[in-house]
């Protein structure tokens, strides 16, 4: 790298530490996921007892530092949670604790550490949400993603929302008891050798109605396991040369040592944070440990996914579960209790199956059973080559993403989202927001008249202008606000 280039926001994360800082931190790292990943080692870490298995173990896998550093962990119950949730945001420590910590030198490398990521990750996320050069498709994503953050809560604020997911193939080999996309069995891969112009195509395609820098917000998986496709990396690669990034990756089969290796030597030319492992067992953790160095591990995320890991699945697909959130509570009681994530997608755009060559257009939504997968298909379409695919893109945004609601089109609100009036206008309660809106004259009506769902765009200017003598120019405002708010529904109807 030439010393210009200014470094990425992972590599001002790296930076921030020493090269010895960097070899503790990675071990520590590796303590942590065990601790994640198992629970009688998080008892053991919780008491200070571990067994002479447990410790050799760790001798093993590169936790070589003194124990006894982390004795905080274990001095009284409630220290190991506090820690665990705090780290990350010292601001939210109380000073007693950040005392403590700072006499510990181990502990406080690691929260020194973990607020720095948070704080890179955050602005990392800022810029790779980047803005598509089409300005119809742009504010239709931004609705999109008011309406995630309404529906989801917390997890509508940490989406990337990628514009783009290609599927590399039909089904997926892993068939996770929780997926929530509820993945078929892998029937057919997307063939590198026979395919590569055509792929390469379509990417141009996306470069061209999006921009290079915008098209690189991409998955080349979504419903797909990327190590079921051999010529996975080929493909990441020939993405990467014509977007100029490299997109991320997950994968639930880091059991492939000389296939992980790859991947991240990829990344690691990039200096990136990936790949990302679900970890779907404790055995697999155990053996994930074993394969790799923690210095290998170093950009690689582990997400726990095992039966016993106290966070909750998301109740989709193959273990669909509606579930209300705030919207089946009393006023006044709406957070009494946690509301679930409500989705694991993240796209809000094409979610395309290079396989079957489909279309559909998508955005993150709470589960139901309307929606099972956790996410909205306002409109679908088919391609035939690359050519073709240009054209079915342009015409999916030419349908479905008007900068103002169409006078024909009926006006209704967002599926999941529960009115009800009040005295100076009505609310909006979905899974897990309650949204206000004020207003006797010209918001009340509005509200009421979009409520029934049954009149057109066109229809209910004309009650409001001749029956009601509401200025035209209110209800157009009133309509634009809660259109650009992403509370209108635009899932079209076929
Ligand atoms: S969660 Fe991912 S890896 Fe598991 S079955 Fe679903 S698509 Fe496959």
């Amino acid at each position: 790298m030439s010393e210009e280039t200014p470094l990425n926001a992972y590599e001002q994360l790296i930076a921030c530490f020493t090269v010895e800082e960097m070899d503790l931190i990675v071990r520590l790292k590796r303590f942590f996921e065990w601790v994640q990943g198992d629970q009688e080692f998080a008892a053991a870490a919780g008491s200070g007892s571990f067994s002479q298995e447990q410790r050799a173990r760790l001798q093993q896998i590169g936790v070589t530092f003194d124990l006894r550093e982390l004795d905080l962990l274990w001095e009284n119950s409630d220290f190991q949670l506090n820690f665990l949730r705090a780290c990350g945001c010292q601001d939210a420590m109380p000073a007693e604790l950040l005392e403590k910590i700072a006499q510990r030198p181990l502990l406080a490398l690691w929260t020194r550490y973990v607020a720095q990521k948070n704080k890179v990750y955050r602005h990392f996320r800022s810029t790779v949400f980047r803005v598509p050069k089409n300005p119809r498709f742009d504010a239709w994503r931004m609705r999109r993603v008011a309406a995630a953050k309404s529906e989801l809560g917390h997890f509508g604020h940490v989406i990337d929302h990628p514009i783009l997911a290609f599927e590399l193939g039909d089904g997926c080999s892993v068939g996770c008891w929780f997926c929530a996309f509820a993945a078929r069995k892998l029937t057919t891969n997307f063939d590198y050798l026979e395919n590569r112009e055509f792929f390469q195509d379509v990417v141009k395609a996306c470069a061209d109605v999006f921009g290079r820098d915008q098209a690189a917000m991409a998955l080349l998986y979504y419903g797909t396991e990327p190590h079921d496709n051999p010529h996975y990396l080929d493909f990441l690669k020939d993405f990467a040369k014509i977007t100029g990034h490299a997109s991320c990756t997950s994968t639930a089969v880091p059991g492939d040592a000389e296939w992980v290796r790859s991947l991240i030597a990829f990344y690691r030319q990039g200096n990136l944070p990936w790949p990302r492992f679900s970890v779907l067992t404790k055995k697999m953790l155990l053996k994930i440990h074993e394969l790799y160095t923690p210095d290998e591990l170093r950009d690689v995320e582990l997400l726990i996914q095992t039966r016993e890991h106290p966070r909750q699945k998301v109740t989709g697909g193959r273990i669909l579960a509606e579930q209300n959130g705030m919207r089946d509570r009393e006023s006044g009681h709406y957070m009494d209790q946690i509301v679930p994530q409500g989705s694991i997608a993240c796209v809000s755009g094409f979610l395309i199956n290079m396989v079957h060559k489909t279309i559909q257009l998508v955005s993150p939504c709470y589960t139901s059973k309307k929606w099972a997968y956790g996410y909205r298909i306002y409109d679908t379409a088919a391609f035939t080559d690359a050519l073709d695919f240009h054209r079915a893109i342009e015409e999916l945004i030419e349908r479905n993403m008007p900068l103002t609601p169409r006078p024909d089109s009926v006006v209704r609100f967002r599926d999941d989202l529960c009115f009800k009036p009040t005295e100076q206008g009505f609310d909006l309660i979905s899974p897990n927001q309650v949204h206000h809106f004020a207003g006797k004259e010209v918001v009340a009506p509005l509200g009421a008249m979009i409520a029934e769902g049954n009149q057109r765009v066109d229809q209910m200017y004309s009650t409001m202008t001749d029956t009601l003598r509401i200025n035209p120019m209110l209800t157009g405002m009133a309509v634009k606000q809660l259109f650009d708010g992403g509370f209108l529904d635009e899932v079209r109807a076929v």
